[in-house]
């Protein structure tokens, strides 16, 4: 599936966006093939396409598949999704990538700064994504936040779901000044609270495995389905941007991970329309 058309979106419209690239994975592949099981998921007859708040996705205005960022042959993968965002971002409209690893969060967010300056980012994960390098890359899925932070793309960094601090990790949100919170403090009555608009980073990891099983990383002991409903119906809108990274289909015998991951697109894109 190739992108489509710039010319048919307007300014303040929901663009999603495949990204099917999981280059920078560490310890299995599977998530570059995500973008394609959300889609056929979604439209498999399963459920409707009603979010919650009674918006139906099926004849909703106002947003478009625009199919996957073609990373091309030898492109860099990174420059190639950066540009890809940047031109829908240049018509005024807005952008909810599905992923990919974690590692595509980057790009997608040096796209976002380019226009909208630094950008509070609410991030939910088992993992602060803050090493410096993972088996020798720095480009890896567990690094997106630390060099975002580097590259000064980030105001607000405001983490929840975290449960795999290192020392170091602790540190590092010290000195960057990241407000994590630990899953181990987290309560359901927990709401972020920001001052303007947000970009939301959701690792599909944040949700305990019992719930999304799906992922390359589990991570017990994380969120219930509903709390993070909950949290993405509590966000301010509409929100500036968004991605949802980390389904691994291969991972996923049963399904039920792919439906999570198309219910949470339901609810960010009811954000977004709201
Ligand atoms: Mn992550
Ligand atoms: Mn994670």
């Amino acid at each position: 599936m190739a992108m489509a058309d710039v010319s048919l979106l307007r300014p303040g419209m929901a663009v999603v966006l495949g990204l099917p690239f999981d280059g920078n994975s560490s310890f299995m592949r599977g998530p570059a093939d995500a973008p394609a099981a959300i889609r056929a998921a979604l439209h498999s007859g399963s459920g409707n396409y009603c979010c919650e708040n009674g918006l139906d996705l099926e004849t909703a205005p106002g947003w478009i598949d625009a199919g996957d960022v073609d990373h091309g042959e030898g492109a860099e993968p990174f420059t190639a999704i950066e540009h890809g965002v940047a031109r829908i971002l240049d018509t005024g409209a807005r952008m909810f990538a599905l992923g990919g690893d974690h590692s595509v969060t980057l790009p997608l967010l040096r796209a976002h700064a380019r226009r909208y300056g630094p950008l509070d980012v609410l991030h939910l994960d088992a993992h602060a994504d803050l090493y410096d390098e993972l088996d020798g890359n720095r480009w890896s899925h567990a690094t997106p936040m630390l060099r975002a932070l580097e590259e000064g793309l980030v105001g607000r960094l405001v983490q929840a779901g975290i449960r795999t601090l290192r020392p170091v990790d602790r540190e590092r949100a010290s000195h960057h000044g990241i407000e994590v919170l630990e899953m181990r403090h987290w309560r359901p009555a927990w709401r972020p609270s920001f001052e303007g608009p947000i970009y939301l980073s959701l690792d599909l990891d944040c949700l305990d495995p019992a719930f999304a099983p799906g992922v390359s990383h589990h991570e017990p002991g994380g969120f219930s389905t509903r709390d993070v409903i909950g949290i993405i119906q509590q966000l301010p809108r509409p929100l500036l941007g968004a991605d949802l990274v980390e389904l691994n289909p291969r991972r996923d015998s049963t399904g039920i991970s792919t439906m999570v991951a198309v219910k949470l697109l339901k609810e960010i894109l009811a954000n977004m329309l709201g």
